[in-house]
C-alpha cells in the first residue's frame, strides 16, 4: 500500500470530469487499498479518485470514528434523493476550511463493489453528504463551488498563500 498525494484547491486538475470504470480488476482494488490507506493518515471520511489525480469514477468512504467500515462505491449513481440539510462540510483538497452546505438529506444510489458487482444502498445523514460530496468530486465539482463568487475567491487567495508559505 502506498500513501498518495491529494490535489489542493485550486488545483484545476480537482474540475476534471472522471471517466467510468469499465472494469474492476486488481488495479482498481489496489488504487481503492491505497486511497483508503491516504484517507485514514489524512484523517478523513471520504476520498474521490479526482483527488489524488486519477480520473476514474471511484469513491471510498469510511464515517465511522473507529475506522470500522469501509466502502468503495464504482461508478456511482444517485438514483432517487430526498429532503434537504444543511450542514458543515470540509474537504481533504481545502484543508482549514469549513462552510455550510445544502444537501439532499436521504438518498438511494447504485454504483459497483470492489467484485464489479451492482448494489443499491439507502443512504441518510452524515453517509448521505459525504456521497453526495465525493460524487461531486467525480464531476469536477469541490463544495467551495456552491459558495459566492466572493467566498470562492477569497479561499483561493488563502489557500495559494498557505501553499507559497510551506514551499
Ligand atoms: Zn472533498
Amino acid at each position: 500500500m502506498a500513501l498518495l498525494p491529494i490535489l489542493r484547491y485550486p488545483d484545476p486538475r480537482l474540475h476534471k470530469k472522471a471517466a467510468p470504470i469499465s472494469i474492476v480488476d486488481a488495479s482498481i482494488r489496489q488504487l481503492a487499498a491505497d486511497m483508503a490507506e491516504t484517507m485514514y493518515a489524512a484523517p478523513g471520511i471520504g476520498l474521490a479518485a479526482t483527488q489524488v489525480d486519477r480520473h476514474i469514477r471511484l469513491i471510498i468512504i469510511d464515517v465511522t470514528e473507529n475506522k470500522s467500515k469501509l466502502q468503495a462505491f464504482i461508478n456511482p449513481e444517485i438514483i432517487n434523493k430526498s429532503g434537504g440539510c444543511d450542514g458543515e462540510e470540509g474537504c481533504l483538497s481545502v484543508p482549514g476550511i469549513y462552510e455550510t452546505v445544502n444537501r439532499a438529506e436521504t438518498i438511494t444510489i447504485k454504483a459497483l463493489d470492489l467484485d464489479g458487482n451492482p448494489f443499491e444502498l439507502t443512504a441518510e445523514g452524515l453517509l448521505a453528504v459525504c456521497i453526495q460530496h465525493e460524487i461531486d468530486h467525480l464531476n469536477g465539482k469541490v463544495f467551495v463551488n456552491y459558495l459566492s463568487r466572493l467566498k470562492q475567491q477569497r479561499i483561493k487567495d488563502k489557500l495559494l498563500k498557505q501553499a507559497r508559505e510551506t514551499l
